[in-house]
């Protein structure tokens, strides 16, 4: 069978064209190219060249020369992200970026805090010293608002101080798990981040109404999207389907799937069966599969 006879199978999600995505991401990580135990499917993604045979990259859909990187049964096949699937971890990991940021800028304001809050007297006493030289040679010094910020920080108890910087530490915490379920790509990271960011929705409301800044249009407007993207791409909570609509989106997208399928429909050349289970995650390149295969319960 010649590469190019293999290149295209029947129309569907798996054999469209590589997206500038998938070249990238083989391009960076390398191609998955696999050798399943069943000989008319294995048929089905190699070719013989002058150089060798070549085998099917499972993401791109690129012909590789060399001996498959992987082997085993067809169900065992790694879920390899591609089309939507790795256009929307790409979307995920960039979010977890974002809240990795957020987390940075909390901890700081914590320690901020806490640093103030350990020298406050020292800064009292700075201003009870410096402030009437500055009144005295004419600076009006109590109309700047850095000042005024100050003096009203300083009046505040240290109690209060305190709570502060645990409600500031535990929101940190709470972008934190959202990064790592995000970046992971994890279905309780989805979960988590969809409904701590809905969540905190109404605080950023209210500020936004005390005064509207670009960091608080910004902030407020990813989180809205982000929301709606989680619920909505993701069938969050049932959604357009919910987890069983997902999987089967997913798998649609595989190449082996794809593969098997024109195998075992008509005009196909029999083969094994459809089979509807989702493979578990092996090898690099593939982040997405244990976290989709590995709470199956929830939808
Ligand atoms: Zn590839």
């Amino acid at each position: 069978m010649s590469p190019s006879s293999t290149t295209r199978s029947p129309a569907g999600p798996g054999s469209s064209q590589p997206s500038r995505w998938e070249l990238r991401t083989c391009g960076r990580r390398g191609h998955v190219t696999y050798l399943p135990d069943e000989t008319e499917l294995a048929d089905r993604l190699s070719g013989h060249t002058g150089a060798g045979r070549v085998w099917r990259c499972l993401r791109c859909g690129d012909f590789v020369l060399g001996r498959p990187k992987l082997s085993g049964p067809a169900d065992q096949a790694p879920l390899v992200l591609r089309g939507k699937a790795l256009r929307s971890a790409i979307i995920l990991r960039l979010l977890a970026l974002e809240r990795v940021l957020r987390t940075l800028l909390l901890s700081l304001a914590v320690y901020g805090v806490l640093r103030f809050k350990s020298a406050r007297t020292s800064i009292q006493d700075a201003l009870t010293r410096d402030l009437p030289a500055f009144r005295a040679s004419g600076i009006h010094v109590d109309q700047l608002a850095l000042v005024r910020e100050l003096q009203h920080a300083l009046a505040t108890q240290p109690s209060r101080l305190n709570l502060v910087a645990a409600l500031l530490a535990g929101y940190a915490a709470i972008e934190a798990v959202e990064a790592v379920g995000l970046w992971l790509l994890a279905r309780w990271g989805e979960y988590f981040a969809a409904v701590a960011t809905a969540v905190f929705l109404p605080l950023e409301v209210r500020e936004l109404l005390k005064g509207v800044t670009f960091t608080r249009g910004a902030a407020f407007v990813i989180n809205v999207a982000a929301v709606i993207y989680l619920l909505f791409a993701k069938r969050l909570f049932g959604l357009r389907g919910g987890r069983r609509a997902y999987d089967a989106e997913r798998r649609g997208e595989q190449l082996l799937e794809v593969e098997r399928s024109a195998l075992s429909g008509p005009g196909g050349q029999g083969g094994p069966a459809h089979d509807a289970r989702t493979a578990p995650a092996t090898g690099e390149g593939v982040t997405g599969t244990q976290t989709h295969t590995g709470d199956r319960r929830d939808r």
